[in-house]
């Protein structure tokens, strides 16, 4: 390609992709998402403004508000990501809860057999509407969404330990920024403006921002931006797109959000009790690994201090004169240092199991 037909290209993409958002003086680009694995026109509809005006009735998105609001309402209803990266470990996470449903695949919503929950299954970036709305009483979603929107009536119950990511603001390699300030007067290419908007407002510097909803990676290539803030995980993105980080705005990961209204209908906050008893016995034994193992008598009292368990190890006689079996939990994050102090006072024989739930 020469350099005509490259200028060429440059135009289409921005002239096929920028819509100018006069209001916010906020550009935004509307790609379909990299992992939007979503098969209606519904799903693919960009996200509705939501401040001032009504839409009207006859959208799909309103279509499916109608219809969640028709479901049984005795029972709670759950939003969760369709065909996104938090898709696979949210309905894992679910099942692990001891939840019996069908899969998502083809299925707007889907009823659990064992539970009173329906699960509805949408984009995540419209959950915090639908949780603060009210028309689903819980939603899981990326914590970013909850910085980014900063949706009222809405609160968050529970870390879910998984999804990790962080908002990373970076700049190409070859770039002469050093330091945040050195970015004063820029623009920043991004799908969380508010969040970028706020830490640079925090840090007393000014910069532009522009709202891109996919390959926010190439902004600066296609010379739209100076930097970009993305989420990253392990940051091998940034690297194959010749990006540097500079600096971390946020940590996220996948979080439970509640209608603040859920818990005042008595009938809703008992199930959620329920259901919340379910998702940090999941969470608590992810926490913990059961551990046995044969110890001679005369070092219980190091055992008990290295790891005292939840109350206390449990002990019982081997056939062998003088031996111990112990039984105990470790912490995950602190599991190798406390086997390694445990075969140095003189434990042997050490077996770790998974535990599949605790209730504490
Ligand atoms: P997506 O399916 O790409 O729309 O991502 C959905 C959510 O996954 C995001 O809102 C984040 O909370 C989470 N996530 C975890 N790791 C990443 C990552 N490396 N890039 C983007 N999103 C991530």
């Amino acid at each position: 390609m020469g350099p005509r037909e490259v200028l060429f290209y440059c135009l289409s993409f921005l002239i096929c992709h920028v819509v100018f958002d006069v209001a916010s003086n906020e550009r935004e680009v509307f790609c379909c998402k990299k992992y939007d694995g979503c098969s209606s026109a519904v799903e693919h509809l960009p996200v509705e403004k939501r401040v001032g005006g009504s839409t009207p009735l006859s959208r799909p998105r309103d279509l499916k508000k109608e219809y969640i609001a028709n479901m049984n309402n005795k029972s709670l209803k759950l939003a969760i990501q369709k065909g996104g990266r938090l898709t696979d470990d949210t309905l894992d996470f679910l099942r692990k809860s001891g939840l019996e449903f069908e899969s998502y695949t083809q299925k707007l919503f889907a009823s659990c057999r064992n539970f009173p929950l329906e699960i509805v299954y949408v984009r995540d970036d419209d959950i915090p509407d639908y949780v603060a709305s009210g028309s689903v009483d819980i939603g899981i979603l990326g914590q970013n969404l909850l910085y980014e929107e900063r949706p009222a009536n809405v609160k968050k119950l529970l870390n879910l330990r998984y999804g990790f990511c962080a908002l990373t603001l970076a700049v190409p390699k070859e770039s002469g920024v050093q330091a945040i300030a050195d970015l004063s007067g820029k623009t920043i290419a991004t799908t969380y403006p508010n969040s970028t908007k706020n830490f640079f407002k925090k840090n007393g510097i000014s910069v532009e921002t522009i709202k891109i909803n996919g390959s926010v990676e190439i902004a600066p290539t296609l010379g739209v931006a100076q930097a970009i803030a993305d989420l990253t995980s392990t940051g091998s993105t940034l690297t194959l797109n010749d990006l540097r980080p500079l600096t971390k705005i946020y940590d996220s990961e996948a979080v439970l959000i509640a209608n603040d209204k859920t818990s005042s209908v008595e009938s809703k906050r008992v199930l959620l009790e329920k259901l919340m008893i379910r998702f940090k016995g999941v969470l608590s034994a992810q926490n913990y690994k059961y551990v046995m193992m044969n110890a001679p008598a005369e070092i219980l009292p190091k055992l008990k201090k290295i790891t005292p368990g939840l109350k206390a190890p449990t002990i019982s006689p081997l056939a062998k004169e003088g031996w111990l079996s112990v039984q105990t939990v470790i912490k995950e994050d602190t599991f190798w240092e406390t086997i390694e102090k445990l075969k140095s006072v003189g434990a042997s024989g050490i077996i770790v199991l998974p535990i599949e739930k605790m209730i504490l």
